[in-house]
């Protein structure tokens, strides 16, 4: 067995989401998304989300988040986001090449957040035409430290992008654990908060692949499936990623697998806690733990089977639960360190 809390996308497919997939497999469909199941899940996203947006679905994260970036600037402007943002650190380039050279701004904030006067102060700096304008906001929420922005902090934002014409993208490659996290509804954390483009992950909740693309501003999704197309993310049997998203939809497996990763990244965080020389490095509001341990004992963790990544910096551990991780891996992985401090 792995031991690991490396990332959610090291788990399987969750059971919901494997229901669906050999119902999906249990007869023939229409190709290139013309289905049932590619109908009743974008009609399941609607409900969820109360509102009638166009939903869209890719393979993989950097993917949706570059192809949305894309649809929402031209290639003369720019996208303010943080600077540990997954679209700066995590994928290669792909929202310039997607937007054939839009700039990436990069903003600061505790947390991982960015906040209002960091966004102001990026989006002021210059006004001539020798810059890319600043045409959209980029919030990962999570962020990629596992922290969450608050409705407040999003409304905060929203004010600054209203104040300069900005248009808000959402990356949720944890989107659910954010909603499990806040106890709010799906609506209030994006429309409702000014977001015109979610980025919904289903790999990391519980798929096989797949993610979600909504477009609460209809408009930006014009042309979008040929966009999709070009960049060969349209899914010739898209009904085997639209079946498992109804699967985790229907069944409320959406919410429960990120509750339950959630309450794990918690139990393992109060577990740490109590372990001398072992120091939080930030919050833990969903379902990732980063702790700071001497260099030697992280080594010895990795001796005795563990896999956990450290990209945040010497000493750093970033430690992530997911649907299907069990509070006697937490045990197991607590006891270990402790036996090395
Ligand atoms: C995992 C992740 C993505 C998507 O990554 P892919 O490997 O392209 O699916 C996007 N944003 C964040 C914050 C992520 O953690």
């Amino acid at each position: 067995m792995l031991k690991h809390f490396a990332s959610d996308n090291y788990s399987g497919i969750c059971p919901q989401a494997m229901e669906y997939m050999m119902q999906a497999n249990g007869m023939d469909g229409i190709a290139y998304g013309d289905d049932e199941w590619t109908a009743r899940a974008a009609d399941r996203f609607r409900e969820l989300f109360e509102t009638d947006c166009e939903v869209f679905f890719v393979f993989n994260g950097t993917a949706a988040n570059s192809l949305s970036l894309a649809s929402m600037c031209q290639s003369y402007h720019s996208v303010v986001c943080h600077e540990l943002a997954h679209i700066e650190t995590d994928e290669c380039g792909a929202p310039e090449f997607a937007s054939n050279g839009a700039k990436l701004l990069l903003g600061t904030g505790e947390g991982g957040k960015l906040t209002p006067e960091s966004i102001e102060h990026l989006v002021t700096k210059r006004s001539d035409i020798h810059y890319p304008k600043p045409k959209v906001l980029s919030v990962t929420q999570p962020t990629e430290v596992g922290t969450v922005y608050t409705l407040d902090e999003l409304a905060a934002i929203r004010e600054v992008a209203d104040r300069y014409d900005l248009k808000i993208h959402m990356d949720g490659a944890r989107f659910a654990n954010a909603v499990a996290s806040l106890g709010v509804s799906p609506a209030d954390v994006t429309w409702r908060s000014g977001v015109d483009v979610l980025c919904f992950s289903g790999t990391k909740n519980g798929m096989a692949m797949g993610e979600a693309i909504l477009f609460f501003d209809r408009k930006l999704a014009e042309d979008f499936d040929y966009r999709c197309k070009q960049a060969g993310q349209l899914a010739s049997k898209m009904r085997f990623i639209s079946a498992p998203w109804l699967g985790l939809l229907e069944s409320g497996a959406w919410l429960s697998n990120a509750q339950h990763a959630n309450d794990c990244a918690q139990y393992l965080s109060q577990q740490l806690q109590q372990v001398e020389g072992v120091k939080h490095i930030f919050e833990t509001q969903a379902n990732a733990v980063f702790v700071e341990v001497p260099e030697p004992v992280m080594i010895a963790m990795r001796d005795k089977g563990w896999r956990f990544y450290t990209f945040i910096g010497a000493g750093g551990m970033r430690l992530v639960s997911s649907w299907n991780t069990s509070k006697a891996e937490v045990d197991e992985f607590v006891a270990d360190l402790k036996s090395l401090l």
